[in-house]
């Protein structure tokens, strides 16, 4: 599933392409027609990120949400715009460009105040300019969840995803098991800004990066695949040369390191 970065970087690609734009919205694939009927030919006023959630908003009241899931996906174009490729839910044309979106999780139109309660659900994203980190901070000291756990919970910290979670921990040498509550503020500093920071390369280069140019030698624009994690999926830590310790929490798979994790 995409993380948050990949979600901000479209963001931020479409609001270039077709922010402030009068654009054509259908549905060839037929599941979204009715929506698309509602906003074809309005202007687009802007596009927004918020964790893995996408708006497009149009006027004041009416807003297309996506969520991508495991199977979303934009394929964008030049305009003309070519055949229709496979469930096309939604197509999107503006004047030079246009995109297709296949197999969302969600996609749906909604109005101001069903935007607002789901942004109310979703928690603090470290991209947006509007997010307080005491929120988070205060979740934490009420949570009885791991750490490791927590950081995948949507409505705790929204963006982080699989990768990011198992780089971000390693990174702080925080064990994954460790309560949440336990992680002193000195530490949740530190994981704040390690990962916006973590979070802002990944929008940059739109892939997820976490190691720096000393770690490795060479410019982050070329790192292979292996290069530009630490951590995850790895077999031995880069730092003491263990085997890595994989197991589940939070319904997924943690890589981390036994040895230089703490409790
Ligand atoms: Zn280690």
């Amino acid at each position: 599933m995409p993380e948050g970065h990949t979600i901000h970087r479209l963001a931020r690609d479409h609001q270039k392409w077709f922010g402030g734009k009068t654009v054509e919205v259908t549905s060839p694939q037929g599941r979204f027609s009715e929506d698309a009927k509602r906003i074809t030919g309005k202007r687009l006023s802007s596009i927004d990120a918020h964790g893995k959630h996408l708006f497009y908003q149009f006027g004041k009241q009416s807003f297309l949400h996506i969520h991508l899931g495991l199977y979303g996906k934009f394929r964008l174009f030049k305009t003309p715009m070519p055949a229709p490729k496979g469930e096309v839910r939604v197509r999107l044309v503006g004047d030079t460009h246009g995109f297709d979106l296949n197999g969302p999780n969600q996609c749906e139109l909604i109005n101001a105040e069903q935007f607002l309660s789901l942004r109310e659900r979703l928690g603090v994203d470290p991209l947006r300019k509007d997010s307080d980190p005491e929120v988070l901070w205060q979740k934490m000291q009420r949570s009885k969840k791991p750490l490791g756990a927590l950081l995948l919970d949507q409505s705790v910290i929204a963006g982080v995803g699989n990768i990011y979670r198992a780089e971000i921990l390693y990174l702080l040498r925080i064990h994954p098991a460790r309560l949440a509550k336990a992680v002193s503020r000195e530490e949740f500093d530190q994981l704040w800004s390690l990962t916006k920071r973590l979070l802002e390369i990944g929008v940059r280069y739109n892939r997820i990066i976490t190691v720096t140019k000393d770690d490795v030698g060479k410019p982050l624009t070329r790192l292979s695949n292996q290069e530009r994690l630490h951590i995850y999926k790895k077999e031995r830590c880069p730092e003491c040369g263990k085997a890595v310790a994989v197991t589940d929490l939070g319904a997924r798979s943690i890589y981390y390191c036994e040895n230089c994790q703490t409790w």
